[in-house]
């Protein structure tokens, strides 16, 4: 379970709500075993103690730092798609390792969220993101940024540092991705729907986004990024 409060030594803490309804929803009992992180890295195993009607009390016995990252730091940065297809690639995207997702709004997105609701639908976005990384046991989730339009988030890009790679991906790329070199960490930026357009690629080229196709079928723009992560997990 992931709980929203610095776990720092051994010894009774009382859960903090959200980790709490977890526990009493599974309806574990003093005794029962569980697992814990706060998703600074380490895992701690710990052991239920008390569990009362609004307050549940475990005890933290030891912690690991079990190492389930990528070799490299991912960074999506992706036109949001439109429908439900967002909370998918969140979901997936944790799944397969990505450092951080960068959510963007380009000319031609669907999906076109500013303000209030921006705010409310990234931190759902988070929450989906930590659900995943209870699920497959990552200890650090995927950290979701705010929403951003894709002018002002390349604009304020700094010049690529410590070996960071940035990769475009265009269906009109020649240069395959598995010809690619993403380096110690690596940012994958991908279009909406409609695809962006030749300014948004150029201003990507000028921030240092090389373009790279990931083979000759159209991949919808949930599953372009979520290609990009399968690769990059799998062959690291
Ligand atoms: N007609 C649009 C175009 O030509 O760009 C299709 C957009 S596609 C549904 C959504 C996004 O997924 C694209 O903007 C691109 O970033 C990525 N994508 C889809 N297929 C791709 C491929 N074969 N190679 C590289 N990127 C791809």
């Amino acid at each position: 379970f992931f709980v929203d409060a610095p776990l720092t030594a051994p010894g009774e803490i009382t859960l903090p709500p959200g980790a709490a309804r977890h526990v009493q929803v599974l309806r574990l009992q003093p005794g029962d075993a569980l697992t814990l992180f706060d998703g600074s890295g380490p895992e701690w195993r710990a052991e239920v103690t008390a569990m009362g009607r609004s307050e549940v009390r475990v005890s933290l016995v030891t912690a690991e730092s079990p190492q389930r990252e990528l070799a490299r730091r991912v960074t999506l940065a992706v036109v949001m798609p439109a429908n439900d297809r967002m909370d998918f690639l969140v979901e997936k995207a944790t799944e397969l390792g990505a450092a951080v997702l960068q959510p963007l709004v380009s000319e031609r997105s669907v999906l076109r969220l500013a303000g209030e609701r921006a705010d409310k639908k990234r931190a759902h976005w988070q929450s989906v993101a930590i659900a995943a990384a209870e699920q497959s046991g990552r200890t650090v989730p995927m950290r979701v940024e705010p929403v951003q339009p894709l002018p002002a988030w390349l604009a304020a890009l700094p010049a690529p540092a410590g070996g960071e790679w940035r990769g475009l991906l265009s269906p009109r790329a020649t240069v395959p991705l598995a010809a690619a070199a993403p380096g110690a960490s690596a940012v994958f930026l991908s279009g909406p729907e409609g695809g962006l357009s030749d300014a948004e690629e150029g201003a990507a080229r000028e921030r240092g986004f090389a373009a790279v196709t990931l083979g000759p079928r159209i991949l919808r723009a949930d599953t372009a990024p979520l290609a990009v992560l399968a690769w990059l997990a799998l062959s690291a």
